[in-house]
């Protein structure tokens, strides 16, 4: 830290000058040695035994438009984006694979009322707007007898599920199905999906989700949001959040509370 007079001051970054355009090379080597420092092991792949799943509840968070649709609002991905397609499809997939077996889903979407302001992002999946409504590629599931659909108001889905009398529609939902292992795909890695595993491992820590034993993160199966840093610096109030980056730090972050993160999902052959 530098010091004046002998005494530490924190470093002064408004006065850092910002890279010069043309930079990208520098910025992904930056970003490479930020992810050098933090590395992480992959827990490999989670196999689904075909007759039970393995006591398996696949949870998907906020797979909306809002997130994911490109032009469909303040959080939306202004152009299509690979990492989020891919999200998109992988929840499809094993969406579609677990209904099929009438294995248990469960799925939050982020919602709003208009009056209501969640600090600090701006305006999103505001209730009427479409945006806090799942994906084209998953509508099928608000039909599906096996799927639990949360609208949450806050970016916990596990603090949104519990109600005023402590009772937890989520809680209720691994008792019920007698869920092990939780299988958590969505949007944002470092945010809600991130919130959502860290708050299902503390209540696993102290038996409040029993007989919940495992909180998989599937690597492949979440996304987050992409604002580069030379988009960043030049809108007034924003902050940088690189995608590769911070998804990459939100996996770590997961691991580092306990949860296990995958890069693949089978179906284990009958
Ligand atoms: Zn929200």
């Amino acid at each position: 830290m530098a010091e004046v007079n002998g005494n530490p001051v924190a470093p002064d970054f408004s006065r850092r000058r910002a890279p010069p355009m043309g930079s990208e090379a520098s910025a992904a080597e930056v970003e490479q040695l930020l992810r050098s420092q933090i590395p992480f092991q992959s827990d490999g792949e989670l196999v689904l035994p075909p007759r039970d799943g393995g006591g398996v509840g696949l949870v998907l968070v906020d797979v909306s438009n809002g997130f994911c649709t490109v032009g469909a609002g303040n959080l939306a991905p202004a152009a299509p984006n690979k990492q989020i397609e891919k999200m998109v499809g992988e929840a499809a997939r094993l969406a579609r694979l677990f209904c099929e077996r009438s294995w248990p889903i469960f799925a939050f979407l982020d919602c709003h009322f208009p009056d209501k302001p969640e600090p600090p992002f701006p305006p999103h999946c505001i209730i009427g707007s479409g945006e806090e409504n799942f994906v084209p590629a998953l509508e099928w599931l608000e039909n599906e007898p096996n799927v639990v659909i949360k609208r949450k108001h806050c970016i916990d889905g596990y603090i949104s599920s519990i109600e005023k009398d402590g009772s937890s529609i989520f809680s209720d939902w691994v008792g019920k199905h007698q869920i092990k292992t939780i299988l958590v795909l969505g949007i944002c890695t470092d945010i809600c999906v991130l919130d959502f595993a860290s708050s299902a491992l503390a209540a696993r820590n102290i038996g409040r989700v029993p007989p919940l034993q495992d909180v998989v993160v599937y690597s492949e199966g979440c996304a987050t949001y992409n604002l580069p840093v030379e988009v960043a610096m030049d809108v007034k109030g924003a902050v940088a959040h690189p995608q590769d980056l911070m998804h990459h730090i939100g996996l770590y972050m997961a691991k580092g509370r306990g949860a296990k993160v995958v890069d693949r999902v089978v179906l284990e052959p009958s």
